[in-house]
């Protein structure tokens, strides 16, 4: 593609395509990090791909102080302390400038631009590895229904390719948006959070209202057009928030009245607290600072209690890095590490 074709065709902001992934779907995939996010989740560990656009960071263990970044800056965003180098970010045109200049890539453009052809070009390069584990690509963020008209195409050009695709969303969007991608996902990746709408709200910005709703709107689209082929809902388990039994009891009530036998897989996931340093580099706070993991025997009770809430106990799963219990420590050897991760789906 030229570069007049290229100013031609419609671009997608990607933040990140991420391979060998195992948790977003069936087989080893490589999944596509859409910027842009309806939800505000005060637990997000990708706080990058909440914006819709680039936005810089800087990354202080990387920087060695030369200060180039500081004369090219056309619009004086920067400055240079004892704590490194501060974004003013109220000046900064987000132009990368600065991020182009870097030597040692401590300041980062985050964000990049790609039209469809490229995106796809570059996601097939796996088909190897897909082809092997029975994989295929998928679109998270962020939310790829916040660049539907992009999303679309990139999935419509993957399946053209004969790759398998999956549609990862927070269900907070248009019912029009959804016709958009469901035509071109293989299967749906689904989360339901919290069943309280007030609770909803508090956590994510947004009642769950229509992301219920939504779901109803894809089982009827599954019925009808006998595709997407599977359809996954993946709870999140945060302590101090989602991580009640009342929470996943509801959840459960409501996929058991209202999706029996449409969902393949009802999945826990565990919180996930290695995303620290991402807020920093984005000047952002994060109230789940120092929140230790969830311990093992509490996402096995959870996952007992899903498994009792009325759905089919065998699409319940969990997955996710678990903390030891207090117990189980006393019996480890100080120098044994203190993290017991579980991978992708492990039936309780
Ligand atoms: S150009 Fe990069 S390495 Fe040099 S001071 Fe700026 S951020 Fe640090
Ligand atoms: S991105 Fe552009 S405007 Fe922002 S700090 Fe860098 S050079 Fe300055």
């Amino acid at each position: 593609m030229n570069q007049k074709e290229r100013k031609q065709s419609p671009l997608g902001i990607i933040q990140e395509i991420m391979r060998m992934s195992t948790e977003d779907g069936p087989g080893i995939r490589t999944t596509v990090f859409f910027k842009g996010c309806p939800l505000k989740c005060t637990w997000c560990h990708n706080p990058e791909c909440i914006s819709p656009i680039e936005q810089l960071q800087w990354t202080g263990s990387k920087c060695i102080g030369c200060k180039t970044c500081l004369e090219i800056c056309p619009n004086n965003a920067l400055s240079f302390g004892p704590q490194g180098i501060s974004i003013d970010r109220s000046a900064c045109r987000v132009c990368g400038k600065c991020a182009d200049e870097c030597p040692s890539l401590a300041l980062e453009l985050l964000g990049r631009r790609m039209t469809v052809e490229e995106l796809a070009d570059e996601v097939a390069k796996d088909r190897a590895y897909f082809e092997k584990s029975g994989g295929g690509i998928t679109v998270s963020g962020g939310d790829p229904t916040m660049q539907a008209e992009f999303a679309g195409a990139f999935l419509k050009i993957c399946k053209k390719k004969g790759l398998h695709t999956a549609l990862d969303t927070c269900g907070l969007c248009n019912e029009e948006t959804l016709k958009k991608l469901l035509p071109f996902a293989d299967m749906v990746l689904y989360d339901l959070k919290e069943i309280d709408p007030e609770k909803h709200k508090d956590f994510t910005g947004h009642s769950n209202e229509k992301i219920f709703k939504n779901l109803l709107f894809i089982r009827d689209w599954i019925v009808s057009h006998g595709s997407p082929q599977e359809l996954w809902v993946r709870t999140p388990i945060i302590p101090g928030a989602t991580a009640r039994k009342d929470n996943i009891q509801g959840l459960g009530k409501f996929i058991a009245n209202n999706l029996k036998g449409q969902v393949n897989r009802w999945q826990l996931c565990a919180f996930n607290n290695l995303c620290g340093d991402k807020y920093t580099r984005l000047d952002l706070n994060w109230n789940f600072r120092g929140q230790p993991l969830i311990t093992c025997d509490r996402m096995e009770e959870l996952a007992r209690a899903a498994k009792k809430s009325g759905v089919d106990p065998g699409i319940v799963f969990w997955s996710g890095s678990t903390r030891m219990e207090r117990e189980d420590l006393a019996q480890e050897k100080e120098e044994r590490p203190t993290l017991r991760l579980i991978q992708g789906g492990a039936g309780t």
